[in-house]
C-alpha cells in the first residue's frame, strides 16, 4: 500500500500517531526533503529505502512508488504540514490511478496550525471574524484573477499567506487595497515549532521591513488580521446561560 502522510508542520513530535506507525512500517519513503525534519527518518527502519522528491520529478516519484508497490512493499509518501495544502497530491494521485495502484492519506497538522500555536492565537474570534483565508502571493504557480490578495483582503478576515515570504513588498501593497489598514496586526513565523523558530510581530505598513530585519526569505508563514491583537465577544459555548445538549444554561443574574 502507498501511504500519503503529512509530517506535521516540524518538530518532529508533531506528527500523528498513525503516520508515525506507518513510517516505522515503510519500507520504501520519499519524503520532501526542502521542508520535513530529518529528524523523522531517525524511526524508518534500517532497511527502508530513503528518497528526498526535492531531486526527483513526477515521473521519478511515480516509478519509485510502482515499483515499490508491484514489490508488495509498504510506501510512505511524507509530506510537510497536511499534504492537502500545496502538497501536490493531487497529481501523485492521479497518475496511481492511471496505473490502477491503491493509496490513501493520513492527515497532518498543516504549518498555518502550528504558527497558530506557537502564537497562542485563534484565528476564529466571536464579534471580530469567523473566517480564516489560506492562500498565497503569485510567484511560480500563478493565482486565480479573482482570487488576487486585494479582492481576498476586503474580507479583512484572519488570513494566512504559504509560499510568499519572498513577496512581501507587493503582499503588503495588495492587503492595503483591502480592508487592512496600515496598522493591521501581522506576524512573520518562520519554521513554525522547528527549534529555530522565529515570530515577528508589527503593523502591516512594516510586513518586508520585518522579514527584512530578521533575514526571512522563505519557510515562513505570513498571518493577518485582528486576530492577532483585537477585542472580541466572549464564546456563546461557555456562557453561563447558554444551554448545549451536554449543560443545562441558568438565566444570568438581574
Ligand atoms: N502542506 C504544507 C505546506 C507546504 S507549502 C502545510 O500544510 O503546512 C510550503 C510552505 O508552507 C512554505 O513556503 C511556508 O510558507 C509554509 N511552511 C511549511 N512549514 C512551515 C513552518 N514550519 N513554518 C512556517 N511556514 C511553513
Amino acid at each position: 500500500m502507498i501511504y500519503f502522510v503529512g509530517a506535521g508542520p516540524g518538530a518532529s513530535d508533531l506528527i500523528t500517531v498513525r503516520g508515525q506507525r506507518l513510517l516505522e512500517c515503510a519500507e520504501i519513503v520519499i519524503y520532501t526533503g526542502s521542508l520535513v525534519n530529518p529528524a523523522l527518518l531517525e524511526s524508518v527502519r534500517e532497511d527502508c529505502e530513503v528518497h528526498n522528491s526535492a531531486f526527483m520529478t513526477l515521473s521519478q516519484v511515480l516509478e519509485v512508488m510502482e515499483r515499490g508497490a508491484e514489490t508488495g512493499k509498504e510506501i510512505v509518501r511524507l509530506h510537510t504540514g497536511d499534504p492537502c495544502l500545496y502538497g501536490a497530491i493531487r497529481e501523485q494521485m492521479d497518475g496511481l490511478d492511471a496505473r490502477g495502484l491503491p493509496y490513501e492519506v493520513c492527515p497532518g497538522v498543516s504549518s498555518f496550525c502550528g504558527a497558530a500555536a506557537s502564537l497562542k492565537a485563534e484565528y476564529t474570534l466571536p464579534g471580530l471574524t469567523q473566517s480564516v483565508i489560506i492562500t498565497r502571493a503569485p510567484g511560480n504557480t500563478d493565482v486565480p484573477r479573482q482570487e488576487a490578495l486585494s479582492a481576498l483582503a476586503s474580507h479583512g478576515a484572519s488570513m494566512v499567506l504559504f509560499l510568499s515570504a519572498g513577496l512581501l513588498p507587493q503582499v503588503r501593497d495588495s492587503l492595503l487595497q483591502g480592508a487592512y489598514t496600515e496598522d493591521t496586526p501581522c506576524a512573520i513565523v518562520y519554521k513554525a515549532t522547528w527549534e529555530d523558530e522565529i515570530i515577528v510581530r508589527g503593523p502591516l505598513h512594516r510586513l518586508p521591513e520585518m522579514a527584512r530585519e530578521n533575514g526571512i526569505e522563505k519557510t515562513a508563514l505570513i498571518v493577518v488580521g485582528e486576530f492577532l491583537e483585537g477585542g472580541y465577544e466572549l464564546s456563546r459555548l461557555y456562557a453561563p446561560d447558554f444551554s448545549t445538549a451536554f449543560r443545562q444554561g441558568t438565566k444570568p443574574p438581574e
